[in-house]
């Protein structure tokens, strides 16, 4: 088993309720660094750790909504026009990716995306379903319920020296959760609201705990919490993913 060290960046809603960054978690192996999400306020959040974002060789995403992916036309001006890294870069997300990312760029830095980067970028779309090998970690993405476009939110399963990472993404509750879940040393899962809602689109605090036992994981971490659950007065049974947060994946003891 290899060292794994898991870093949460941000694990707040798109609001950035009470103070939180937007979701990125990094991961740091023997392989390399990677990110999963990378949503608007990322570069900040790093910038605050103190955490080189040129550092990163990978950012796998789970879906393309701004919260999740938002900053990465800030990250891509940055390692052209401020780095003096070349590294290549790969972003890996659900199919459609390629045109989202022009989309977002051309939208936020009219006219100044690039095919020639001075830095090899790659940009790989996943089919949901199947384990795929990107980087030398096997990556495992499924569709969840939440729209974010006509491409498909995922939930996320990495498995990388010996280690597997689990993320939810943003999602109503959805049977696949248990599957991504699956003997990892780590999931975090989205739980934005208090109370089930009759919107779908996240899950709530009575449902995540009412199905736990079934998340065969190390640690769950609920994450993404909007001002419902932050403002909650009650105690809860399961952890809380808190900002700067750092996790060696050789202490957690496995499911
Ligand atoms: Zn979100
Ligand atoms: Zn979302």
């Amino acid at each position: 088993m290899g060292s794994v060290i898991f870093t949460i960046v941000g694990c707040g809603d798109a609001m950035g309720s009470a103070g939180r960054f937007n979701t990125c978690f990094l991961v740091d192996d023997d392989i390399g660094r990677f990110a999963i999400d990378f949503g608007a306020s990322s570069l900040v959040a790093l910038n605050a750790l103190d955490i080189a974002p040129d550092s990163i060789d990978a950012i796998f995403l789970t879906h393309l909504h701004g919260d999740h992916f938002g900053a990465l036309p800030n990250l891509l001006l940055m390692r052209e026009y401020v780095s003096d890294a070349v590294r290549p870069l790969t972003i890996a997300g659900p199919p459609g990716l390629q045109t989202r990312i022009v989309g977002l760029f051309d939208a936020m830095f009219p006219g100044m995306w690039k095919t020639d980067w001075k830095f090899p970028l790659h940009i790989v779309e996943i089919e949901p379903g199947a384990p795929v090998e990107i980087l030398g970690r096997v990556v495992l993405t499924q569709p969840v319920t939440h729209y974010a476009g006509p491409e498909p939110s995922t939930a996320i399963r990495i498995e990388t020296c010996g280690h597997a990472i689990g993320f939810s993404g943003d999602t109503g509750w959805n049977e696949v959760l248990v599957e991504i879940a699956k003997r990892t040393d780590l999931f975090l899962c989205d739980c934005f609201d208090r109370h089930d809602k009759p919107f779908e689109g996240h899950l709530s605090y009575d449902t995540l705990l009412r199905n736990a036992d079934r998340l065969e994981t190390g640690r769950l971490l609920m994450t993404h919490l909007g001002p419902e659950m932050l403002n909650a007065p009650d105690s809860f049974e399961i952890e809380q993913a808190k900002d700067g947060m750092v996790i060696s994946l050789a202490e957690v003891t496995p499911a």
